[in-house]
């Protein structure tokens, strides 16, 4: 059976993305440099710790698992970090992403599912946000998913190959039976933010940027989508791109805006707690609301989301963050203390 080459496959979308592999019978090997990933997120598959930077170890896994596609996940993935460092972002996600197109042109690897963002549309003329819609990113993280996609349909139609480009909203959720989950010290995203506030008994308000933004109330508005359906997107598209040889560009949402302060209030209902938070100012890196049209994906691809209630994805957050993730955490600082990556 052909292999798939899961880069990034140790991290929270690519973790969930090997369960869907592994439960659709798929054959597979995870590229990732542990640097933000976990170990222990490898459950399915071997894993080769490696960077993009190395073309030789990216070569020689490729050759010796007979890789004949590619999911590629590994990436930095934060909006505002990416402020601060763009350099990193651009060498780590342009450049790597070279180093891996470079190699599957060479080694004949001619299928590549990419996960891009929300984030390349910038702050879009029109909600909910069409496929078509302009790409104007105004962060270095969404220029620098843009960059990719261009990059990966120039090698795409130069080698023959197909690809299929999933522009993700924001996703969150949790493997419902806790096999997997987010894990980052800090978390940056926005729901284990507030819950972890939650647990830690409210060490400090979460801040909420935003207040005096154009949306309903003044907070930023997302298109949420659990990460089990996302990972399902993964499995399909790929079996649509290889099966057909037809390229495809899919924005994976739900088409459902959910602001903030609205999350927080469906935080503090799962949790049973008040959650206290502070207003901040607006972040120049994010766009007042983005929200899908998710036009063609679910019919195209012969799904239908599975967890549509925001409400049913903090809880699976919840139950993975008071369960599991404690444990994870330790697991992870163990490594880093004892000097092996995680
Ligand atoms: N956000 C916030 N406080 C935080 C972290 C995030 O108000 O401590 C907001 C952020 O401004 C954005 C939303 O929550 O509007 C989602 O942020 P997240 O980092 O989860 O995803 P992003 O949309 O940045 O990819």
């Amino acid at each position: 059976m052909d292999t798939i080459l899961v880069t990034g496959g140790a991290g929270f979308v690519g973790s969930h993305v090997c369960k869907a592999l592994s439960r659709s019978g798929k054959k597979f090997v995870v590229y990732d440099n542990l640097a933000r990933g976990n170990r222990a997120a490898v459950q399915w598959c071997d894993l080769v710790v490696g960077d993009l930077s190395d073309r030789n170890l990216l070569q020689e896994t490729i050759e010796r698992h007979s890789v004949k596609s590619v999911i590629h996940f590994a990436a930095l993935a934060y909006v505002r970090e990416s402020i601060l460092y763009p350099n990193m972002y651009w060498q780590n996600n342009v450049s790597g992403t070279k180093n891996l197109l470079d190699v599957m042109a060479e080694t004949g690897v001619r299928h590549i599912v990419f996960s891009s963002s929300c984030a390349s549309y910038g702050v879009p003329d029109d909600v909910p946000i069409h496929i078509d819609c302009d790409q104007n990113p105004i962060t270095p993280y969404g220029r620098t998913k843009l960059a990719c996609e261009w990059m990966i349909q120039d090698y795409a139609r130069q080698n023959e190959w197909s690809y299929a480009i999933l522009r993700y909203f924001n996703v969150t959720g949790n493997d419902p039976d806790l096999d997997i989950g987010e894990v980052h010290e800090p978390e940056t995203h926005i729901v284990p933010i507030i819950l972890l506030n939650s647990l830690n008994f409210h060490q400090e308000p979460v801040p909420i940027f935003g207040g005096t933004l154009p949306t309903a109330d003044g907070t930023c508005v997302r298109d949420f989508i659990h990460v089990t359906d996302l990972a399902s997107v993964h499995v399909k598209a790929l079996e649509h791109i290889v099966a057909t040889n037809v390229s495809a560009v899919f924005n994976v949402g739900l088409g459902k805006g959910t602001s903030v302060l609205e999350l927080l209030k469906v935080c503090e209902e799962v949790t049973k707690k008040r959650i206290p938070y502070q207003m901040a100012n607006p972040n120049p890196g994010d766009p007042p609301c983005l929200v899908a049209d998710p036009g063609k994906v679910w019919t195209a691809l012969n799904l239908n989301p599975r967890y549509t209630e925001i409400k049913t994805m903090v809880e699976h957050t919840w139950q993975w963050i008071q369960n599991k993730r404690p444990a994870w955490i330790k697991l992870k600082q163990q490594s880093i203390d004892s000097g092996s990556v995680c």
